[in-house]
């Protein structure tokens, strides 16, 4: 077979393979396999050499035909197939601008974060600061300075979480317990506001809170208090009342009542439970207020005296008040919730509602 015969099947070879490459990817390859550097064309061209001067110039021309037209028909089948992938490509991320359009998961603050924030603004409202303190607290301050006695229940260590124990080397304090805990209350706080600042003292704590408890629908071993003292001079049993009950309505909306019942507190003296007239049967009662009509949320009195003078606030000058109310109780009158633990499971479906 003749160079030129060579050539003209070359061409029809190449025509086939362009036409049937699928892709550009594809297509380059047969470019490099027909006109690259060890392509077969150039192989054919670099034989000229060993052609008679009669021959040469056809095969010359031929070749060049051929380089021609296999050039066109790369060029064109390139702009089919960039074609078609752009379509898929515009397919593949196809915009019906008629659709509605995907909302994107937002991110809020916690049910007990955002009333926890609530109650501090209340009170920051009523010209209170926010005081903070540490959650591994002294023996000291969580009991002791707060007019617990040695032998009070909520120091034993089925009641409170002990971070060091005798083993370790920890001190050991009359009741035989180590003196390293986890808060079980944020009135240490005080005490440490107390130490530091001289009366008037108007502060809120809020903050987490352990107790040695198993988690059920009413208790959670870790949760969140809001607690306040108030220290200065003249001040009334009718000051807290006044005080709470603007509180309670801030939360729970106004025309809630709250009824105050004396009770005991080893930090104040005299103490009272606050109740607020349930929100479903409005004081009639009802199953959520078990009947009663008043829902119990927090826990209030005049400073006792002992824990002015572990705190070294002049007794003969001031006075003051103290309370303190669970934020997850509060959460869980406020919006019916039925069991605590639904607070902390971290249910979306649960947690997106509030
Ligand atoms: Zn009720």
């Amino acid at each position: 077979m003749g160079v030129v015969e060579e050539l003209h099947e070359l061409r029809e070879r190449a025509l086939t393979d362009i036409s049937s490459a699928q892709d550009t990817s594809a297509l380059s390859d047969v470019r490099v396999a027909y006109l690259g550097k060890k392509g077969s064309l150039t192989g054919v061209l670099r034989g000229l050499g060993s052609l008679s001067a009669q021959e040469r110039p056809t095969v010359g021309k031929t070749s060049n035909e051929v380089r021609r037209a296999l050039e066109a028909a790369l060029d064109s089948r390139k702009s089919e197939l960039e074609a078609t992938e752009l379509q898929e490509r515009m397919d593949a991320g196809a915009l019906d601008v008629t659709l509605p359009g995907r909302r994107r998961a937002q991110g809020h603050q916690h049910l007990i974060q955002r009333i926890t924030r609530e109650i501090v603004e209340v009170f920051v409202g009523l010209g209170y600061t926010v005081a903070e303190g540490p959650e591994v607290e002294m023996e000291y301050y969580n009991f002791t300075a707060l007019n617990h006695t040695p032998h009070h229940p909520a120091r034993s260590a089925s009641d409170t979480f002990y971070v060091r124990d005798r083993s370790e080397g920890a001190v050991v304090s009359a009741t035989g317990q180590s003196d390293v805990l986890l808060r079980t209350h944020t009135s240490p706080v005080q005490i440490r506001t107390m130490e530091e600042n001289d009366p008037p003292i108007y502060i809120i704590a809020p903050g987490r809170v352990y107790r040695r408890d198993i988690a059920d629908p009413s208790h959670l071993p870790m949760f969140t208090q809001v607690e306040g003292i108030v220290v200065d001079e003249n001040i009334t049993f009718g000051d807290l009342k006044g005080t709470l009950d603007h509180v309670v309505q801030a939360i729970f909306g106004e025309g809630r009542r709250t009824r105050f019942r004396p009770h005991f507190f080893p930090f104040t003296e005299p103490s009272a439970e606050v109740d607020v007239s349930c929100g479903i049967c409005d004081g009639a009662g009802c199953r959520f207020c078990q009947g009663t009509g008043w829902l119990e949320i927090l826990g209030c009195g005049m400073v006792d005296p002992n824990v002015f003078g572990h705190a070294g606030v002049d007794t003969d000058r001031f006075n003051g008040f103290a309370f303190g109310m669970g934020v997850e109780r509060i959460a869980a009158l406020k919006y019916g919730i039925p069991d605590l633990r639904m607070l902390v499971e971290g249910d979306m479906r649960f947690l997106r509602q509030f």
